[in-house]
């Protein structure tokens, strides 16, 4: 019997749903740089494990007249070089699969890289920082407890070796607004409410959700690894256990930030959430243009 979380109560009436003026020619934008080979069952507890599920590994690329952002890097040119700094058990469970970099997909759309102006971090770990070294001095915009996270040698899951070589360009994000759909606190990157990041610890000390509201009132809510399919929200489950225990840094922090997103969901119906491994949820965004991946597909229900 797999263990569903109580149905949290609904946000409060008090809670506006927050006003965005996002900009014309404001879009987001898929960019899939390959998959890593996982099942439901590893994702989210009562998952079959005869259910494949090829998580997304990649980017989203938020395109704003004030400055592009990519939201996660994905697989970067480096990554076998990379993987070859975790510990050997690690190597043997990761099968991944690269399609194409998130630099040379950006490349092969002519893409104009003066437009960017960073990457923003969902959290610190290797599937979300690999692309980075591809664009130097690029700013990376990350957590403050997810950077200094990232500098201790107890967290799991970073080529630590590899990444000691790096100059990150780090900007530390500061949290300056007040409450956010019941969020404590939230940053408006732009001022206009387009792109909004709140705190939501739980799986690294400082993981963030991005909430993008594009023109016409299309919101996106990115998740990063709150849940790594949807159905972690949808069904309320959590990870399996085991895996809950190794990966997730407070486990309880993240369950409150599951429960805090399905009260959003329920105020806000068509909200588009989007883990950052769940293919369905990227196949809600615009393709880049010009580009030959794999492309996604999507998942088995
Ligand atoms: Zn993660
Ligand atoms: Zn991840």
């Amino acid at each position: 019997m797999t263990k569903q979380l109580p149905m949290p109560s609904p946000l409060p009436e008090s809670i506006p749903i927050p006003k965005a003026d996002p900009p014309e020619g404001m879009d987001l934008v898929a960019v899939p740089t390959g998959v890593n080979h996982r099942t439901a069952a590893y994702a989210y507890a009562g998952g079959s494990i005869f259910d494949k599920r090829d998580f997304y590994i990649g980017s989203a690329l938020i395109k704003h007249p004030q400055g592009d952002l990519l939201v996660d890097s994905g697989f970067g040119r480096d990554i076998v070089k990379q993987i070859a700094t975790m510990p050997r058990l690690f190597q043997k469970m990761t099968k991944y699969e690269v399609w194409k970099t998130a630099a040379d997909q950006l490349e092969a759309a002519e893409y104009d890289f003066d437009r960017l102006s960073g990457i923003l971090l969902t959290h610190a770990h290797w599937d979300h920082m690999s692309g980075i070294p591809d664009f130097p001095d690029l700013p990376v915009l990350v957590s403050r407890r997810d950077r200094a996270a990232f500098h201790n040698p107890e967290m799991f899951g970073n080529f630590r070796g590899y990444f000691q070589e790096i100059p990150f360009n780090w900007r530390e994000l500061i949290f300056e607004g007040g409450p956010y759909l019941g969020f404590p606190r939230h940053h408006d990157v732009y001022g206009d409410g387009s792109i909004v990041c709140v705190p939501a610890p739980g799986h690294t000390p400082g993981s963030v959700i991005v909430f993008v509201t594009l023109p016409k009132q299309v919101r996106y809510a990115l998740v990063g690894d709150l849940v790594w399919q949807r159905e972690g929200l949808t069904r309320r489950v959590e990870r399996p256990f085991p895996i809950r225990r190794l990966g997730d840094f407070d486990a309880e922090g993240n369950r409150q930030n599951i429960l805090r997103m399905v009260s959003i969901m329920q105020r806000i119906p068509d909200l588009i959430v989007v883990p950052a491994h769940d293919q369905r949820a990227f196949a809600e965004m615009n393709p880049l243009p010009n580009v030959t991946t794999r492309g996604l597909t999507l998942s088995a229900q």
